[in-house]
């Protein structure tokens, strides 16, 4: 059986997929939020409030809001990564922000950086006001790389050290105008749950719309505790990744500290685009950031985050044969 969403589902000339998702009102998400992060956490909130100005700290990004046309793209993927490296898969934010219809749009997200740009392999924390009628891109990304002087996380911004947009192998993005407007504020904290702030969120979506699919994009602070992370190291693997165990072994994992600022893009159900369901990467102003996994300090964590319901997913240059390793 077709459902109304499924007729959405197009085919590019450029062979992006485009998919039009459900959008519930604010107002229902946060009523289905709330009670969700209720039984994950000890309290939770959610509310609908004005987005605060995302230029201010610990933000810190080149545009205020989250607000105005929001959508998401999944680019790529893990198969580009794992079991060997396609070193050739290099994209561009702003040829991004034309391929899903909004051109000088703002991009936040989590992917990896070119290694043609970088020399290297690193974890990307996309932070991109896109170019836009001869207005030049503003890159206020991060990336990490495993420091080779003491095998410790090395958090640098990509704008001290590089000058193009580009990034490589994968990314999930959520990319909308920028704009100040109305979004969902989400306080949780004191984890009581087994699952991250990022799961709770998606399954609850998943549960309560079981036959939909939904996505959220936006930014959640980590206020207090610590988080474990992973960087990919500099040097992609020499032999091929075949397990779980071999990505887990490859990749270097770390626990780092709040306040850690991070991008957050979840798709309650795959509509069959071969997705990553969710993905988060987080910064902070002290030199730690990478890919997150989950709080590691349940008894004192808390979460402030803004989130928007996204209305398109679009897949771009999705890999032709794919698999489910290395997804968390
Ligand atoms: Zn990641």
């Amino acid at each position: 059986m077709l459902g109304k969403q499924e007729m959405y589902h197009t085919v590019m000339a450029s062979k992006t997929e485009k998919f039009q998702l459900h959008v519930p009102s604010l107002e229902e998400l946060r009523q289905v939020l709330e009670n969700g992060l209720k039984q994950n956490f000890a309290d939770a909130k959610v509310s609908v409030t004005d987005c605060p100005d995302l230029t201010q700290e610990p933000f810190t990004f080149p545009v205020k809001g989250l607000c105005g046309k929001p959508r998401i793209t999944d680019v790529g993927g893990v198969p580009y990564v794992i079991p060997v490296v396609h070193p050739d898969k290099i994209y561009n934010m702003n040829a991004v922000s034309k391929e899903v219809e909004l051109p000088g749009a703002f991009i936040l997200g989590a992917g990896a950086v070119s290694s043609k740009t970088a020399g290297m392999n690193a974890e990307l924390m996309p932070l991109v006001l896109t170019e836009s009628e001869g207005k030049p891109a503003v890159n206020a990304s991060y990336f990490s790389s495993i420091n080779p002087e003491d095998g410790k996380c090395l958090q640098e911004k990509y704008s001290d050290k590089f000058h193009d947009c580009d990034f490589g192998l994968l990314a999930n993005l959520y990319v909308c105008e920028g704009k100040p407007g109305k979004v969902l504020e989400v306080k949780a904290s004191r984890r009581t749950g087994q699952d991250s702030l990022v799961t709770c969120m998606r399954k609850t979506m998943e549960q309560c719309y079981p036959d939909k699919s939904l996505a959220l994009g936006g930014t959640f602070v980590i206020q207090k505790g610590k988080a474990k992370i992973h960087i990919m190291p500099r040097v992609f693997s020499p032999c091929p990744l075949q397990t779980e165990e071999d990505v887990n072994n490859w990749l270097k994992h770390f626990e780092v500290s709040a306040p850690l600022i991070c991008q957050s893009v979840m798709v309650s159900r795959d509509p069959g685009l071969d997705l990553r369901v969710e993905h988060t990467h987080g910064f902070s102003h002290h030199g730690e950031g990478g890919h997150y996994y989950i709080d590691t300090t349940p008894d004192i964590v808390e979460y402030q985050g803004y989130f928007l319901p996204a209305e398109y997913i679009y897949r771009i240059d999705r890999p032709q044969e794919t698999h489910k390793i290395g997804r968390d």
